[in-house]
């Protein structure tokens, strides 16, 4: 629980708010009760209650989009609710309910519902002078730092955004190669495995390892073997279909994972591979040759097991002579 947290701000900020929820707005909702004010507090209970489920919901299902948008609606239309009953009380909630719409929602999501709501309260106002303000300075005064504030925060939301992304594409990605990296590969495998649980499209996996590359180096130097590397990504893209995916998983070695295969379809991907790889990429006058592992999803339940069958296969097929692919089966285990 403790790593999530620390991974996934996004799934932070909904269980604080939900725990901000409970702690301020619900004890508001029990005087509100006691005092005879029912629609506000009918209004508290409400974003207490929606909080917490969508809170959990995200925390269950790991999709913190949806549940993120779920709690700004539900908090917007609350504030307005108690602006509309409680005048300026219930319109100064308007403030921290910006902060978490921007933290909770995307940047343009989040502009236009607060855009909406700031609207709502002055058309209200207009209509019904000093039911929420005092004057129209007032009035004038709540627009332009409601205003001013929600374009501030809308900034700062699209820069982070873009930062994160910026961010994410660096932990994700290969430099060198373009590829993704062990880090994407990961997340991959943990999709394929719940893919297979629900929809029973089998996946596969194959490892490559370029043959003999550190004497590649020392013979031509690193920034040939650079170059080997960057060719063979390209061959590997080349050679797959869309719904595949290709990963530098480190150094020399690769990771493809197959959607919807099956044995001879891995067959296939492996002597495609081992065939073009021979024919196009060079080193001074000699072809390059690597060694392929590969392994079909099968029962395994956990995605490190099933890397290690394909990664024996890898030794099996260097122990064979290199220039080889070497595919799991049960009786050769
Ligand atoms: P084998 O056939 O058993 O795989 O022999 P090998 O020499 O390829 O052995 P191994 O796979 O263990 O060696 C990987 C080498 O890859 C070691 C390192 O010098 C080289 N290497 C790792 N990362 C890079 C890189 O980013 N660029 C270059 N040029 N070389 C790298
Ligand atoms: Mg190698």
């Amino acid at each position: 629980m403790h790593t999530r947290l620390i991974e996934d701000l996004h799934l932070t900020i909904i269980l604080f708010v939900a725990f901000l929820a409970g702690l301020f707005v619900f004890p508001f909702g029990v005087f509100r009760l006691i005092s005879g004010d029912y629609v506000v507090a009918v209004a508290d209970f409400l974003i207490v209650g929606v909080t917490a489920a969508a809170a959990a919901w995200s925390w269950k299902s790991g999709n913190t989009d949806i549940g993120g948008l779920v709690i700004s609606v539900v908090c917007t239309l609350g504030v307005l609710v108690s602006t509309f009953y409680r005048g300026i009380e219930g319109a100064l909630w308007i403030f921290p309910l910006m902060m978490f719409v921007f933290f909770l929602s995307p940047p343009k999501a989040a502009l236009t519902l607060i855009s909406a709501a700031i609207a709502a309260i002055t058309v209200r106002e207009i209509a019904l002078p000093a039911s929420i303000v005092e004057s129209r300075i007032h009035l004038f005064s709540f627009l332009a730092t409601t205003l001013s504030t929600s374009v501030f925060c809308f900034l700062a939301a699209r820069s982070t955004k873009s930062h994160s992304k910026q961010l994410m594409g660096l932990a994700a990605n290969d430099p060198l190669t373009g590829l993704k990296n062990r880090r994407g590969l990961e997340k991959e495998l943990q999709f394929a495995m719940s893919a297979q649980q629900e929809i029973g499209s089998e996946y596969g996996l194959i490892i490559i390892d370029i043959d003999r590359f550190k004497q590649t180096n020392d013979d031509y130097g690193h920034a040939e073997g650079d170059r080997i590397l960057r060719e063979f990504a390209q061959l590997l893209v080349d050679s797959i279909r869309m719904s595949d995916h290709a990963f530098r998983y480190g150094g020399d070695e690769f990771v493809v994972l197959i959607a919807a295969t099956n044995i001879a379809g891995l067959r296939a991907v492996c002597e495609n591979i081992l065939t073009r790889v021979r024919a196009t990429i060079r080193i001074g006058d000699m072809p390059v040759t690597v060694s392929i592992g590969a392994a079909l999803q099968g029962a395994d339940t956990d995605t490190h097991s099933w890397f290690q069958r394909a990664d024996k296969c890898v030794y099996r097929a260097k122990d064979a002579g290199r220039d080889s692919y070497v595919i799991y089966s049960a009786d050769s285990a």
